[in-house]
């Protein structure tokens, strides 16, 4: 049975769980629960990661989020946050430890004079973008609006919108965050800075954030969809991804191409998309897309469409019956783009697909070709996240269902991905690049912490041990505090 214990596996006594109990707030446990209310409240978007908790807190409030960190420090339970539940390495899931979920934290305002927008620290990208578009709006988050706002703020986070106007945690204009030892913190560039500033990239390191505010943008609408070409271009394709780069540039951000391999029913083998995204009229984006239309796409479902329609969760991903188990990675490539390594990799990938068939249908590979310019115009020490660097990024998501091993996916993954890391840390170490940069969101988990931080390393170990000097918040990448 499925029991609340300490770090160290001892079953809590009766009167931590009538402590819990009299708490004024939803407290799922997993001894007393419903099974399919038990079920709901630990269900993760990567069911590869759907672990069994000893309880989960839905806090409303502050206060609620408060009582949580006195009874899981008092108790010595291991504690896991949770948002929007899409940590693809179960980041904010924990077996018999406490989990703080804050989906009920989901309020939005907009001050339109003011360009911001405040949201609570359980909210969904789509809370977001609903409201926003109403008015004409938009805010920088991620590429699917299912995703939550807080880790994929709180770990950088990039979307559609990033090349005009940069990351997620570069439109974080203040947040609340309720720290290690119960105090409710204001954060911003102006109030507890070094906590803004290790907010910013540090993941859930120093506290459970419960209020985020962005800055917002004007929004119109924007060209938006799939090219979708046969497998026998798939070299042409790869050989327009550096021209296609520069154009990205010259458009300022407003062009976004995610280039994707991936296997269609219909389809013998894998075969290349261009994901198109373009801030403005259909004229302007075609013009701008001319050598991927002339490269003669089999199919073409790009169109004018509201923004917040184009971040609906791809039905034929996120709808694929019994397909809800994810094995992910990144690569950062290394500037200008290796054709020849990522023709490999799509050989390699297409070899997997064939091997394991309708198993794993719905993984892809995918490549964003995106403007930096706007990101790299803030330093890489102007906040905890690190990889600001001018690199192609490839994100691996093999999904498949649960007949099929996660050790071996992740094996798999691995393997694939593995000849390409290594191929791109040579040339960024013989460009003098800091190579190993890697980042959390797409990761694996297994990532080193000083490749995820570089030189903001000792910097985010001094804040630990400033705020959360015990390890309370040990499961998103856990710094080390720096000794006292
Ligand atoms: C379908 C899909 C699409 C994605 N697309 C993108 C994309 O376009 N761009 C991108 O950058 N990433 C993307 N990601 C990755 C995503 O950003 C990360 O998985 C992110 O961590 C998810 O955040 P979450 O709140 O949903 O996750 P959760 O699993 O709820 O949490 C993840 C981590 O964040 C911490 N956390 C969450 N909220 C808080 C909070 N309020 N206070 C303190 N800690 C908190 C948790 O403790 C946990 O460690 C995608 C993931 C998926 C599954």
């Amino acid at each position: 049975m499925v029991l609340l214990t300490t770090k160290q596996g001892e079953p809590l006594p009766d009167t931590a769980v009538q402590e819990l109990k009299s708490l004024p707030f939803e407290i799922v446990l997993c001894s007393e629960a419903a099974q399919d209310a038990y079920q709901a409240a630990i269900n993760r978007y990567n069911k590869a990661w759907v672990l069994e908790a000893g309880a989960i807190a839905f806090c409303e409030t502050e206060d609620h989020v408060i009582d949580c960190l006195h009874f899981v420090k008092k108790w010595a339970v291991e504690l896991a946050i949770a948002c929007g539940r899409h940590s693809f390495y179960g980041a904010s899931s924990t077996v018999n430890g406490f989990v703080i979920d804050l989906k009920k934290m989901n309020k939005v305002s907009i001050d339109k004079a003011a360009m911001t927008c405040t949201a609570g620290g359980g909210c969904r990208a789509i809370d977001l973008e609903t409201p926003l578009q109403a008015e004409g709006l938009s805010v920088v988050m991620g590429a699917v609006n299912d995703t939550g706002i807080g880790g994929l703020t709180l770990g950088g986070g990039s979307g559609f919108l990033t090349g005009q106007h940069g990351l997620v945690c570069d439109n974080l204009l203040a947040a609340t965050v309720v720290t290690a030892d119960g105090r409710v913190l204001k954060a911003s560039e102006d109030t507890n800075a070094d906590l803004f500033w290790g907010i910013r990239g540090g993941g859930s390191n120093f506290g459970v954030v419960t209020e985020f505010v962005y800055r917002v943008h004007h929004q119109g609408d924007v060209f938006f969809g799939p090219l979708i070409f046969p497998p026998d271009k798939t070299r042409a394709f790869l050989e327009l991804a550096e021209p296609m780069l520069k154009t990205i540039e010259s458009t300022k951000g407003k062009l976004t191409i995610f280039c994707a391999f991936a296997k269609g029913p219909e389809m013998p083998k894998v075969h290349p998309v261009a994901l198109i995204f373009y801030d403005g009229p259909e004229e302007e984006a075609k013009q701008h897309i001319a050598p991927l239309l002339e490269l003669g796409p089999v199919r073409d479902m790009t169109s004018m469409r509201k923004f917040a329609d184009i971040t609906y969760p791809l039905q034929h991903l996120a709808g694929t019956p019994g397909h809800q188990r994810f094995a992910t990675t990144n690569v950062m490539m290394e500037a200008p783009f290796n054709v020849d390594a990522v023709e490999a990799l799509a050989n390699d990938f297409d070899a997997f697909m064939t091997k394991y068939g309708q198993a794993v249908a719905p993984s892809r590979c995918m490549i964003e070709l995106r403007d930096h310019a706007k990101t790299l115009a803030v330093e890489p020490s102007a906040m905890a996240y690190r990889a600001r660097r001018k690199t192609i990024t490839l994100n691996m998501e093999i999904q498949y269902e649960s007949t099929v091993s996660d050790q071996l996916m992740r094996k798999e993954v691995k393997a694939m991905a593995g000849k390409l890391k290594t191929e791109t840390k040579k040339v960024g170490v013989e460009n003098g690049n800091d190579a190993n940069l890697t980042l959390a969101n797409i990761a694996d988990g297994n990532e080193k912490v000083a490749d995820m931080f570089g030189d903001n390393l000792p910097r985010l170990r001094e804040l630990k041990r400033r705020f959360d000097p015990d390890c309370v918040f040990n499961k998103w990448f856990p710094i080390p505090p720096a000794q006292a």
